[in-house]
């Protein structure tokens, strides 16, 4: 499945998606200390590379458009997913990648940001004309120096998955021969090609991580009048990819009421709760979300995030909240999946309404979280677990045995098993990231607290960001 999910976007017109992102940048550059060309520095992208390259579909040939944006050197390699979409274009390729700058520095992965993307619509290929173009841009960025385990390390995005990453790294590994690390190259890959555990439902899960940690914080919940705890309440996930189901799944199998779904095909509402297993089967017979028993269709998709509800979590692409329909949303929590959903206009509508945004770069930073993490286990070449299980386990028993000798008493066999577990590769892949995502809510918020006039989590997250990068700048020194 695909990095990101598939609904249809309301798109402004002529809007630069950049100039959003450096419009978010200014108001939170007020509230550090950089003078301004380290502000200009860091906002800037540093290396564009722009692609034709020829590709022989059927009996014809087509020039395929791409980029890869590394917006930030500050850190090596650069990171950031690759996106397969009709909409991909400079300025949003270098959103993106900016928005990866922040979204690393945030989580503290010690990464510059990138992005690449192609503009082709990949239902309108087969696997092997698919398997063609991303060899072909693969080789592109080999020729350019634009990847490599200590360069540029790409993973999936929207449109793009594990399988379009083997052939992104078999290709850099057979144009390297004998390069130790080459699959450190790029992330996202499958399990059997050097992938980690964890990492297909790693921005989902960060998602419900991130949004967990919202509703658990006592002076947050009380400040927009909802309970605290994740139990009870009312979410709506705008598309259903690879974000928006794993995300859906982890808040429904936590206790939250799915009560919204939306697809580009439409969206279905029942107050009463969704079952997202179910609705997910019902969609893949069916073709639709629509006509799901018991549910109301909702024919126009984006409306369905108009509905009543606590959270709203916008999970497919840029600008779906905008000027246009911002002042309709009901729900008291958003938390952006996607990269970029809302505008800045909407935003401001949202924040003065006295609902809580929280934003792209903290929320969905769980892929490249544990994306690190697949960076890490290639680069060490063994997987996580390996060394410590078995020994964390027999300690475990001896405490168990010493106890039970102490007290005279036995635990149950189930009790057994949970006490003994050592440590797998999911299990640490899934409490780094829950630790990550635990710590760096907070750190957002304590920046929110300690900066007079900030009223929102974004410009909040932007400035713990920028002086992230801003300390990584100066200490490596400006060339005189
Ligand atoms: N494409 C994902 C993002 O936008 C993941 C990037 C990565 O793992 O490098 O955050």
């Amino acid at each position: 499945m695909s990095e990101t999910a598939t609904a249809a976007t309301a798109q402004a017109p002529h809007y630069s998606f950049f100039h959003g992102v450096e419009r978010n940048f200014d108001k939170a550059a007020s509230h550090t200390r950089f003078e301004k060309g380290i502000l200009e520095q860091i906002k800037a992208c540093n290396s564009i590379l722009q692609m034709k390259f020829p590709v022989r579909i059927g009996d014809k040939i087509e020039v395929i458009e791409a980029f890869r944006v590394q917006h930030s050197h500050h850190k090596l390699p650069c990171k950031g997913g690759i996106r397969y979409s009709m909409d991909v274009n400079q300025d949003e390729v270098m959103a993106l990648a900016s928005l990866m700058t922040y979204k690393c520095a945030i989580v503290n992965v010690p990464f510059g940001g990138a992005k690449g993307g192609i503009k082709i619509n990949p239902k309108n290929y087969t696997p092997f004309e698919l398997e063609k173009i991303t060899r072909r841009y693969a080789s592109e960025l080999v020729k350019k120096n634009f990847i490599g385990p200590g360069i540029d390390v790409p993973a999936p995005d929207y449109g793009t998955g594990a399988r379009e990453m083997s052939w992104i790294a078999d290709t850099y590994a057979s144009l390297k021969p004998g390069e130790v690390d080459a699959l450190g190259c790029v992330t996202g890959k499958p399990i059997a090609q050097g992938g980690v555990r964890g990492r297909t439902e790693a921005t989902g899960l960060g998602v419900f991580y991130g949004v967990r940690e919202v509703c658990n914080t006592v002076e947050d919940m009380k400040r927009i009048g909802l309970n605290t705890g994740i139990e009870g309440k009312r979410v709506i996930v705008q598309g259903l990819g690879n974000v928006g189901y794993h995300a859906a799944k982890f808040f429904y199998d936590n206790g939250a009421i799915i009560v919204g779904l939306a697809e580009y095909e439409g969206g279905i509402y029942n107050e009463r709760g969704l079952d997202i297993y179910k609705v997910v089967e019902y969609r893949k017979t069916t073709g639709s979300l629509l006509n799901y028993p018991g549910a109301i269709n909702i024919k126009n998709s984006a409306e369905t995030m108009e509905q009543e509800c606590d959270i709203l979590i916008p999970a497919a692409l840029e600008n779906v909240v905008n000027a246009g329909n911002a002042a309709r949303i009901k729900a008291k929590i958003i938390g952006e999946g996607a990269n970029g959903p809302l505008t800045p206009e909407a935003d401001e509508i949202l924040n003065k309404k006295g609902a809580i945004v929280v934003p792209d770069m903290y929320l969905n930073a769980g892929g490249v979280t544990v994306s690190y993490f697949e960076w890490l286990k290639n680069l060490s070449h063994v997987r996580f677990g390996r060394m410590d299980k078995r020994f964390s386990e027999n300690q475990n028993n001896t405490i168990l045995k010493t106890v039970e000798g102490l007290t005279g008493k036995k635990v149950t066999d189930t009790e057994r098993t949970l006490i003994m577990h050592g440590p797998d590769e999911v299990d640490l892949v899934y409490s780094g990231l829950e630790d990550t995502m635990i710590g760096s809510y907070h750190e957002i918020r304590e920046s929110l607290l300690q900066n007079n006039g900030v009223q929102d989590m974004r410009t909040a997250a932007f400035i713990c960001a920028i002086n992230k990068v801003g300390v990584a700048y100066e200490e490596l020194g400006i060339f005189p």
